[in-house]
């Protein structure tokens, strides 16, 4: 194992490039007595084929996204598990695309994901279900629902160490990320309160923080990820006082930079806004102004 990587007991945290800033990502290694699993295989395992490759018994998913299953195929032989609800993004690639479901995108992003993230389906994955637990010998991965981002995402408890690997609540400046078809506003919202009581002594995010080892720093940076929502729900009502149309929301940009061009964006942006307009409307605090721009409501 390479000197960049953190040792707790049985758990390695495999750090990624770049400490895992997206396409890669910080991927877990447990070595028990009577097996090694690894979870989420990033870019950055695929780059350690020659140490890692076919070494692992099993493959545990976060959730079904195409950078933390981007090292599937070198372990072959090994079972792959995920989440029951994510399950159909591992058995194909019809099933990713679901998951996804950016329409009218579907060509580039099966090209994407096969071209850059090595993408080969498996079949054979099996799902597992909260409470359920993989032991290994001396120690477990332990399956806690969390959904939101997809709606199979779990977080893992690996005891006895008390590893909590975070998937993609990654705890970035960027915030929760739920833009998918597989995504929900309202599910990650309590995902984040309730990943906040897991009892843990060192958690791991896939992307950007990597490792924290106190409790205080990690519902700091919990707080700080989580009120990326009410900043989008606020910039979103302040943009409102003009009636506006998606396309004109979508246009300004609440989530990525002016700059950024991904295949993707709009579309995430788009699902986004949506669930955010869904949710004010309920509340009365905005309206429809006609059939096609909405407008809000007092200054609430
Ligand atoms: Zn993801």
């Amino acid at each position: 194992m390479q000197a960049i990587d953190r040792r707790f007991g049985a758990v390695t945290v495999l750090v990624g490039d770049k400490n895992g800033k997206y396409p890669h990502g910080n991927s877990l290694w447990i070595e028990g007595r009577e097996g090694t699993a690894v979870i989420d295989p990033s870019l950055s395992v695929v780059a350690r084929r020659d140490e890692l490759a076919g070494r692992a018994d099993l493959v545990i998913q976060s959730h079904v996204h195409e950078d933390h299953v981007a090292g599937v195929p070198l372990f072959p032989a090994a079972k792959v598990y995920a989440h029951r609800a994510d399950l159909i993004g591992l058995q194909g690639l019809d099933g990713l695309m679901a998951i996804y479901g950016y329409e009218g995108l579907d060509a580039a992003m099966r090209d994407f994901v096969v071209q850059q993230f090595h993408y080969r389906a498996r079949p054979d994955a099996h799902g597992f279900d909260d409470g359920d637990a993989f032991a290994l010998g001396g120690t477990q991965v332990r399956v806690i629902h969390a959904p939101g981002h997809t709606r199979g995402h779990s977080v893992l408890l690996i005891e006895p160490e008390g590893v909590l690997f975070l998937g993609d609540i990654d705890l970035s400046s960027f915030g929760p990320y739920y833009g998918d078809a597989w995504s929900d506003l309202a599910d990650f919202e309590a995902t984040l309160r309730a990943v906040r009581d897991v009892e843990a002594r060192v958690w791991v995010s896939f992307h950007h923080v990597g490792v924290i080892d106190d409790r205080d720093t990690f519902v700091e940076k919990l707080d700080r990820f989580a009120a990326r929502i009410a900043a989008r729900e606020a910039a979103l009502l302040e943009f409102l006082t003009e009636p506006r149309t998606m396309a004109e929301m979508v246009c300004h940009r609440f989530l990525y930079p002016a700059h950024a061009t991904m295949p993707f964006l709009d579309a995430v942006e788009e699902r986004t806004i949506q669930q955010h307009l869904d949710r004010l409307l309920r509340e009365g605090r905005i309206e429809r102004c006609d059939e096609v721009r909405y407008r809000r409501l007092g200054r609430s």
